[in-house]
């Protein structure tokens, strides 16, 4: 599995529309300091789900849009699509490669697709758990985290272990299984006051 492309406009300093293709194997971005190369990161980390702006580097979601320069206006919307490879079938979805789009408007307003089907941010968490890429994985190794993880309490740690053992997506269902039955539980304690009511 690697990543294949990356489009992004409106995204930071990347007003204009720009592709990056990845071949397999290393690739490198390099360029002077404040050109941008981190806002390449940020993206691929933003349109994996991120949802804190600091991890961004922003206060706030919308900050990621691009906000103007000496020669350009601020634009409107951000746009992010990162496609993957799915050649070994990874990806629970029958075709050959992944894409996952993620939109925000100043407004607020956010929209996420994958392979240009809309749907919601969960649904991209999802497809990515497991995998080791998403936003909780191990893929992307910001400065600091190799120190972080090293230091981090064994529970903290025991995480990023069983993202790649890929048992995170079953306790995750057996959270909302267990949630369910609590719900439900609850609904037949009510039933049965009723009951008691009217007998
Ligand atoms: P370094 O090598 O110093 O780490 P870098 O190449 O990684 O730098 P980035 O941190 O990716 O650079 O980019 C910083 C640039 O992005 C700054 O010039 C900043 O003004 C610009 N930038 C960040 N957010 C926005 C935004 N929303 N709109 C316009 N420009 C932005």
């Amino acid at each position: 599995m690697y990543l294949k492309r990356l489009e992004i406009q409106g995204f930071k300093s990347l007003a204009d529309k720009t592709e990056l293709y990845f071949n397999p194997g290393i690739t490198a971005v390099v360029g002077p300091n404040g050109s941008g190369k981190s806002n390449i990161s940020d993206a691929i980390r933003w349109v994996l789900g991120e949802q804190s702006a600091k991890i961004l580097r922003g206060a706030k979601m919308e900050d990621v849009i691009f906000s103007g320069s000496d020669k350009r206006k601020p634009v409107g919307m951000a746009e992010v699509t990162l496609t993957l490879d799915n050649s070994t079938g990874i990806f629970p979805v029958e075709y050959s490669e992944v894409t996952v789009t993620r939109r925000v408007f100043r407004s607020g307003e956010s929209e996420f697709f994958i392979n240009k089907t809309p749907c919601r941010l969960k649904d991209i968490h999802e497809l990515f758990m497991d995998t080791g890429i998403g936003k909780e994985g191990y893929s992307i190794i910001g400065q600091g985290k190799i120190d972080e993880i090293l230091s981090s309490k064994s529970e903290d740690r025991r995480l990023i272990i069983e993202e790649a053992a890929g048992i995170v997506k079953y306790k995750n269902r057996k959270l909302q299984a267990v949630r369910k039955l609590e719900d439900t539980e609850q609904n037949m304690v009510r039933i049965n006051d009723i009951i008691a009511e009217l007998e």
